[in-house]
């Protein structure tokens, strides 16, 4: 199992813009399988707590005040490589630097209201899942 899934968010300012069906789409084309989907709103507690790891980088204010400014759709995804791949998929944090056919290319608005989260390792693929899903809340 290892390896083979990762965590995502589509962030407030693509839910709130209308894309988040044509962003789940891209992420099923590319072919991952969902196994947990939700749409919920953070508290700026829970943002908080979800991005602890950039506790003094000089945007964690922003970014917890952004991630709780709206809804959001929280998933994890299946697929051979994952973590690597979905990074691929979303594209550079700064969409000036995504590639072409990115999430972030195509929907991000700057560096910080950037479309999508996805998960930089494994273990945190695991932690972040945990995090937004109950164990029944995931399909096996
Ligand atoms: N972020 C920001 N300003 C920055 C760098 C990051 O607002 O200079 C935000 C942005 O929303 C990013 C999130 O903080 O997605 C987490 O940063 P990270 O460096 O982990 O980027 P990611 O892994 O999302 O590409
Ligand atoms: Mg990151």
């Amino acid at each position: 199992m290892a390896g083979n899934r990762t965590f995502t968010m589509i962030k407030p300012e693509a839910v709130a813009a209308g894309h988040a069906g044509k962003i789940i789409d891209m992420i099923i084309q590319a072919g991952f399988e969902i196994k947990a989907l939700k749409l919920t709103k953070l508290t700026a507690e829970q943002a908080g707590k979800f991005y602890e790891v950039h506790k003094e980088r000089p945007f964690y204010q922003e970014l917890v005040d952004y991630m709780s400014s709206g809804p959001i759709y929280a998933a994890i995804l299946e697929k051979d490589n994952a973590v690597a791949d979905f990074r691929k998929l979303v594209g550079a944090t700064d969409p000036a630097e995504a590639e072409e056919g990115t999430i972030r290319k195509r929907f991000a608005k700057s560096k910080g209201e950037n479309a999508v989260h996805g998960s930089d390792s494994d273990e945190n693929a695991e932690i972040e899942s945990n995090f937004h899903f109950a164990q029944e809340e995931v399909l096996a």
